[in-house]
């Protein structure tokens, strides 16, 4: 069988692998059990920033063909689905009816595998929670080659929930889908003009909305560090849309229109173009908006509307960074935001938002305090600045979200993650021989 080079959505760090689609159950469990001593792991869209997804000198399974919606209830809102299925393909035969993903990433591009492997979190998080608290059950096929139906109570739930497909592979899923009246956000946005104001913005009034982020101008400097503009929201009730569109208040398609450059002119995005960009972002947010009446994709998934948008960094890719540390280790996210300010590096996408309780998730990154995102382009000078960044994180008792993670230290991670002796230990009882493997695993020894 050939091999296909495979990467992240960062680019970085390509492998070669035998890619074989998932093809039936059965044909499934026959790849399980013949998989050779580089052993095998499943893959979605490849919208994890890293290697989680990738398997050198050994077998992916695309997961992509098996995306049928099994079974929806209507009265209850729950699906049961393949575990290829995208978001995006739920949320067009879902927001019709009237019900909405439980928890959505920041692309739709994502599969309900992926979504369960890295159990992960949306602008949502402080209310609903991560996506696997949302799974009512799965079927994981496992290294013997068996299908175990898994439930919230059993140990193999919370080890592959976050367990980045190290248990098996995700076959099906039932997943509980939340109301919603209509396609519509309800949004307020605001601008805050340092990081203590963003913070205190944030820390207040969070518990008023459904969903909350903020954007910050990550190299902004001086009296302006941190500054950033928040956008927060409801799902919009009919009642609150305008005459036109509440004759079709569940109407969702929304379209990828651009196609992003294949690679920008040398040097375009640096820290003077991202800079100006930066303040033009700032500049064009309102002071203060309320109650804007916004499409869901607008709200959610402004990046999707331009394809393959991760290809402006150049060949030689970019990172994606993101901590979680606990409240009242907010010295170092300042920290963090002065360093990548003060080094400029040219990120345009950095996030900040306020996680709520963790959950049992053995190696799920969400847990109660400040979350920083950002996308920071490889370049010289990065590395030791992030190895940095990674031993105050650490120290802090936060982590790193290993669908991100393209490049930290096994040692790091150990200690990032303290269950990960308990998801060892799980994964030791079910898959004795280390079948499931990937890149990601061998790098960070799991
Ligand atoms: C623009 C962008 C925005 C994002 N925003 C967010 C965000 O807001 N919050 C967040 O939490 N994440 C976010 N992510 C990360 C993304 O949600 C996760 O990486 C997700 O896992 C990607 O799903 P995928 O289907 O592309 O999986 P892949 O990237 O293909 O794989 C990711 C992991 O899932 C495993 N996996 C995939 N399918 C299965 C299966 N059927 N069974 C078992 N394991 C499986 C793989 O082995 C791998 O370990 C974002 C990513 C991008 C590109």
């Amino acid at each position: 069988m050939g091999t296909t080079m495979l990467t992240g959505w960062g680019r970085t760090a390509p492998t070669p692998a035998s890619l074989v689609p998932a093809g039936t159950d059965e044909q499934l469990a026959d790849l399980v059990r013949s998989a050779g001593p580089r052993g095998l792991v499943a893959r979605g869209l490849g919208r994890a920033y890293g290697d989680a997804a990738q398997n050198a000198g050994g077998t992916v399974v695309d997961m992509t063909g098996r995306d049928r919606v099994l079974h929806f209830d209507r009265e209850a809102g729950t699906v049961v689905v393949e575990a290829g299925l995208s978001l995006d393909r739920l949320m067009r035969e879902a927001i019709p009816l009237g019900w909405f993903v439980p928890v959505t990433p920041g692309t739709r591009f994502v599969t309900v595998g992926g979504a369960i492997a890295a159990d992960i979190h949306g602008k949502n998080h402080h209310v609903h929670g991560s996506f696997c608290r949302h799974v009512l059950e799965f079927d994981l096929l496992c290294a013997d080659g068996e299908v175990h139906s898994v439930r919230p109570g059993d140990d193999l739930f919370w080890a592959t929930a976050g367990g980045m497909g190290l248990t098996g592979v995700v076959l099906r899923a039932t997943v509980q889908l939340l109301p919603i009246e209509t396609s519509r956000m309800r949004v307020d946005t605001e601008r805050a003009t340092d990081l203590d104001d963003l913070m205190d913005r944030l820390t207040r009034t969070d518990d008023q909305y459904t969903y909350s982020v903020a954007w910050i101008d990550c190299l902004s400097t001086g009296r302006r560090l941190g500054r950033g503009v928040l956008t927060r929201g409801w799902h919009a009730k009919a009642a609150e849309l305008s005459t036109k569109d509440r004759a079709r208040p569940l109407a969702f398609d929304p379209r990828v229109r651009l196609a992003a450059p294949r690679r920008l002119p040398g040097g375009l995005l640096n820290r003077y173009t991202v800079a100006a960009f930066n303040e033009m972002w700032y500049r064009k947010a309102p002071r203060e908006r309320r109650d804007e009446i916004q499409p869901l994709a607008t709200f959610f998934h402004p990046l999707d509307g331009v394809a393959d948008w991760n290809r402006v960094y150049g060949p030689r890719g970019f990172v994606q960074y993101q901590f979680v540390v606990p409240f009242g280790a907010e010295e170092v996210l300042r920290t963090s935001v002065e360093a990548f300010a003060s080094a400029g590096h040219a990120s345009f996408l950095a996030v900040l938002k306020r996680f709520g309780a963790g959950n049992d998730g053995m190696l799920s990154f969400p847990d109660a305090g400040w979350t920083l995102a950002l996308d920071v382009p490889v370049s010289a000078g990065l590395s030791p600045l992030l190895d940095r960044l990674d031993e105050l994180v650490a120290g802090a008792g936060g982590r790193l979200y290993l669908a991100k993670d393209s490049r930290a230290r096994a040692e790091l991670i150990a200690r990032m993650y303290p269950r990960l002796g308990r998801f060892r230990a799980v994964r030791d009882k079910y898959d004795p021989t280390g079948v499931f493997t990937s890149d990601l695993a061998r790098r960070l020894a799991l």
